[in-house]
């Protein structure tokens, strides 16, 4: 499997994972559009948003979940922070394994794209 994902989940690329259980891995994003920036990322390989089930509703509750305790933890919890899902081709997505980002520690522009 060449998805490079999939491959930070298994640990054969290394990142930076702040956190990581059955379900989610969560690690800082390389190239930082924010003083925070992270991704929290399914172990489980789905493409993109289209591509999720009425099965997979749980897991993205534990996606945000996890990203509100990681902003805790970042200290962003009461600044603010914006979770974002870029979907295919036109909506930005560039890594093709479903990521919610998550942008904070500074001011984030009120525009969407
Ligand atoms: P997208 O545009 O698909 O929503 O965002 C992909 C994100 O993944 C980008 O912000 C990019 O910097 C990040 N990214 C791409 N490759 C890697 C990698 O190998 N390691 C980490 N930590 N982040 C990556
Ligand atoms: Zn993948």
């Amino acid at each position: 499997m060449d998805c490079i994902f999939c491959n930070i989940a298994a640990g054969k690329i290394p990142s930076d994972i702040l956190y990581q259980d059955e379900k989610v891995v969560a690690f800082r994003d390389v190239n930082p559009q924010a003083p925070v920036h992270l991704l929290v990322i399914p172990r489980k390989h789905i493409g993109q948003l289209s591509e999720l089930t009425e099965k997979d509703t749980p897991l993205i509750g534990h996606m945000i979940e996890v990203a509100n305790q990681l902003a805790k933890r970042e200290g962003i919890a009461e600044s603010g922070y914006r979770l974002v899902i870029n979907s295919g081709k036109e909506g930005g997505q560039l890594v093709p394994h479903l990521h919610l980002h998550v942008l904070g520690k500074r001011q984030l522009s009120g525009r969407l794209g």
